[in-house]
């Protein structure tokens, strides 16, 4: 029998899966390409293969990131 506890153990089973191969992913990856990418409040360089976060955007890269956009 379905239940929704057992939905989302199963879900929680599968999300521990799927972070841990993003994390093998991310910590094998050089992140040679990044790019600033705001995240809900904060602005950081991103990898663009791995999607890993990385670190924060400077002033001068906020400078440039907003008047690009
Ligand atoms: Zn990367």
């Amino acid at each position: 029998m379905e239940s929704p506890k057992n939905n989302v153990n199963k879900l929680l089973g599968d999300k521990t899966k799927i972070e841990k191969e993003i994390e093998q992913i991310q910590s094998g990856c050089s992140h040679a390409c990044q790019s600033l990418k705001q995240n809900q409040s904060e602005i950081r360089w991103h990898c663009d293969e791995c999607k890993q976060p990385l670190k924060y955007a400077s002033t001068l890269d906020l400078d440039k990131f907003f008047n690009r956009n």
